[in-house]
């Protein structure tokens, strides 16, 4: 390839790029995204920092760092995240070496965030081209039947999330790729097709 590129061209591919996942609680983010690092050994996972007590089937410093709101807090007041929210009474925040290092090292990184974090990212000047992709289920009611599926909120709590999602998917037209995650297989073969398309965009590199 570089034998066709004039100086100070490459493709994106080449160096890092960030892939942020939003979407409402329920519509499959974890499930593709689980899928998308399986198949894909460029792309690293950023494991965000929470204090939301820990699901069964979680791991700590795989699905989440998993801290106390002072352990949390210590992390932000030292200036070590790229961005935070609370959500649902309980603070995440992505840690700026999940995302920082990696991108330096070449690798693409993964993110699994809520709209507002997935804006702050975008603005946040990273070193690299920050990739929006909206994941959604195919309807409302599937939706609902996921989080119940999923067992793993109360009656209340799938209730004020549903009231998160209808404020979150009016952002939809601030992003750039909407993937419908209705057979997982096929989202996750859309996203897989979004990242090559990302990855073969020509580009001049600034330095
Ligand atoms: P999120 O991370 O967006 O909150 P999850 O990945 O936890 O969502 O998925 C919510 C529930 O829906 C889980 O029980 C998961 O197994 C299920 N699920 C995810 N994708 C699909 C799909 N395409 N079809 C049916 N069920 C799905
Ligand atoms: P859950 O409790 O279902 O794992 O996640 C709740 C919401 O928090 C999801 O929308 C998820 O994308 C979002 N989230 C997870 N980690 C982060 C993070 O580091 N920053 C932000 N802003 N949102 C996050």
């Amino acid at each position: 390839m570089r034998d066709f590129l004039p100086e100070g061209w490459g493709v994106q591919g080449e160096r890092g790029i960030a892939f942020v996942v939003t979407g409402p609680s329920g519509a499959g983010k974890s499930s593709v995204i689980s899928e998308l690092l399986r198949r894909d050994k460029r792309l690293t996972f950023s494991v965000s920092a929470t204090t939301r007590p820990k699901r069964p089937d979680e791991v700590h410093g795989r699905d989440y760092y998993f801290l106390s709101e002072e352990e949390f807090e210590r992390l932000l007041s030292a200036g070590e995240l790229l961005e935070w929210t609370v959500y649902q009474g309980h603070r995440y925040g992505t840690p700026k070496r999940e995302v920082v290092d990696r991108l330096a090292q070449g690798k693409d990184v993964l993110l699994n965030v809520e709209v507002r974090g997935a804006l702050a990212i975008a603005g946040a000047g990273l070193p690299c081209p920050v990739v929006l992709i909206f994941l959604v289920p195919p309807s409302w009611e599937e939706l609902v039947r996921r989080i119940k599926a999923r067992g793993t909120e109360s009656e209340e709590a799938l209730q004020e999330r549903l009231t998160i999602a209808r404020e979150e998917v009016r952002h939809i037209p601030e992003f750039h790729y909407l993937v419908v995650n209705d057979r997982l297989e096929r989202a996750v073969e859309e996203i897989q097709a979004i990242f090559v398309a990302e990855r073969r965009r020509i580009t001049r590199w600034s330095e």
